[in-house]
């Protein structure tokens, strides 16, 4: 530490006594530094300059043209939890290789092997999750129809004959209360219970489940100010070592930096790493982080509330996981144009909020919008009638309105038209599906007759060729009218029915699930 500091607050009194001159230091620089020890000593004045230097460092804003963003070995590690679980993950993974190679020995050329796999610590995209937190594999299937109900096991008892005991039975079930303690976030104290034969009544039980678990709730809330705060810029650490562990399991071989910063989203670049047995990677990937920041999302409610396939499902789910949801949605929907031959990126994997795949473009430079990009007039035609064809297969062979559709989500890419941004598409029976359908027609109709193409249908004629649909007003107002008309009779339908069942279809053929 610089002695600066309490030297120059000495007491300048004249010359001082004969030891001063012989020390060794030499005699007191009077250099005045208007810095007091307090200041010296300061934790702030610490972290301030520590933080200046990383920053000079690290300069926060990443850009593809800034070199890497995550290549394994630059990482922030400003949270010292992030630190732990790198160092955690390095360490399994150098634990892993050395079972590999153990197992490797032990089994040599011989024809009968030993497997260490259960061992392993690291498996290719582990996660951390706890129940509650949506992953591809939760997810593989389309979750937006109604839930089956879950049956009850066949066998509630145990024993024979007048042994039997019934999961009913108070000793049995207050022991297993006790037992299930265990199951609390582990910041809870549950003293030691768990150890001793304690028996805990359900309503005992049931009373310290709750209060568990909206302790667990309060202090994620805190941690999550916390971190909110640090990550308004790219993301939070949490998502950040979720990328790590993309990068990290050889998933991807690295994320370049940042391509997009929405309101909603943050997209990044990457390219893509080792192939699995199931899986093979495209070489450039597309990362699009949902902000969980959840503000942004509010206005969003009118998607899915009013959506049946999320109405069950809307009601019990904390902000977090409507965020993942949106990410599941897009992941879901991308599958089903995939499926219809749309192009559109492909799905590479969904991690929680973090959806990975295809990137429309070339050596990092993303495919440019259909706003941004100059088509020759006969590209603009082609565009314009592919554009038409795929609305139609969305709407008929994927059962989606885009809900989203214009030039800015539309890339131009290999000489054809791509979608993009299907998170927020939605049934065309969902109530407000035609709305939304007929501002798809108008944005996509007004940037082709803007364009010059002369074969451009208007709004309502192109609403009608999508949807099959023949609504015969000759002004928009009245169209309006007529497909609010239409969106509330099938509401009323499914109040009165409880089930969906399309009126809209002109050839009767309701838009049921083709999965
Ligand atoms: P947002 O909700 O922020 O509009 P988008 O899905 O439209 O999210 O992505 C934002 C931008 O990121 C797009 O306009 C596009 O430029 C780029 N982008 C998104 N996905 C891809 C992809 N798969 N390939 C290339 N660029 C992409
Ligand atoms: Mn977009």
């Amino acid at each position: 530490m610089d002695s600066v500091g309490v030297a120059a607050a000495a007491p300048d009194a004249g010359p001082g006594p004969a030891w001063q001159s012989k020390c060794p230091w030499g005699a007191p620089s009077t250099t005045s530094i208007s810095c007091s020890l307090a200041d010296v000593m300061s934790e702030q004045l610490a972290k301030e300059l520590q933080l200046e230097e990383e920053n000079a460092a690290f300069p926060e804003v990443v850009a593809a043209a800034e070199g890497p963003f995550i290549t394994g070995e630059n990482i922030d590690t400003s949270s010292d939890l992030m630190l732990a679980q790198m160092l955690q993950m390095e360490f399994d993974r150098e634990y892993d290789a050395q079972l590999r190679r153990e197992e490797k020995k032990i089994n040599g050329d011989s024809k009968v092997s030993i497997s260490f796999e259960n061992y392993r610590k690291v498996h290719p995209y582990d996660s951390d999750s706890s129940e509650d937190e949506v992953d591809w594999q939760d997810t593989r299937h389309d979750p937006y129809r109604a839930d089956k109900p879950t049956t009850t096991p066949r066998r509630g008892f145990i024993g024979k004959g007048k042994d039997i005991t019934t999961k009913h039975d108070e000793v049995v079930c207050g022991r297993k209360n006790t037992a299930r303690m265990e199951n609390f976030a582990p910041e809870f104290q549950v003293g030691d219970g768990i150890g001793m034969d304690l028996k805990l009544s359900n309503q005992v039980f049931n009373a310290l489940k709750q209060h568990a678990y909206s302790e667990e709730r309060r202090s994620a809330r805190l941690h999550e100010k916390k971190e909110h705060s640090t990550a308004e810029k790219a993301v939070d650490p949490k998502t950040r070592l979720l990328l790590y562990k993309m990068v990290n399991s050889g998933m991807l071989e690295t994320i370049t930096g940042c391509i997009s910063t929405g309101k909603e989203s943050v997209v990044f670049h990457a390219y893509g790493g080792n192939a699995t047995e199931d899986k093979v990677i495209p070489p450039e990937c597309a990362i699009k982080v949902f902000k969980t920041t959840l503000n942004e999302f509010k206005n969003r409610d009118k998607y899915i509330k009013d959506d049946y396939r999320f109405k069950d499902r809307f009601s019990k789910l904390n902000p977090r996981k409507i965020i993942r949801m949106w990410a599941e949605k897009e992941m879901h929907n991308l599958t089903r144009m995939q499926n219809a031959g749309i192009p559109c990126p492909q799905v590479v994997i969904l991690k929680k909020h973090v959806l990975v795949m295809s990137f429309i473009g070339q050596d990092q430079v993303p495919a440019p919008k259909l706003k941004d990009v100059t088509l020759s007039s006969e590209d603009m035609k082609k565009a314009y009638y592919q554009i038409l064809n795929m609305m139609q297969q969305l709407y008929r062979e994927c059962n989606l309105v885009h809900a989203d559709l214009s030039e800015y989500n539309m890339l131009w890419h290999d000489g054809k038209v791509w979608l993009i941004d299907v998170s927020q598409s939605v049934d065309p029976t969902h109530p407000h599906g035609l709305e939304f359908l007929f501002r798809d027609c108008r944005n996509v109709s007004q940037f082709f007759q803007k364009g010059g193409v002369a074969e451009a249908l208007n709004e309502r004629e192109l609403f009608n060729a999508v949807s099959g649909l023949n609504i015969t007003a000759d002004n928009e107002v009245d169209f309006q009218a007529e497909i609010e008309a239409l969106e509330k009779m099938n509401e009323d339908h499914v109040q009165n029915h409880g089930k969906k069942l399309s009126t809209f279809s002109s050839d009767g053929d309701p838009p049921i699930y083709d999965e």
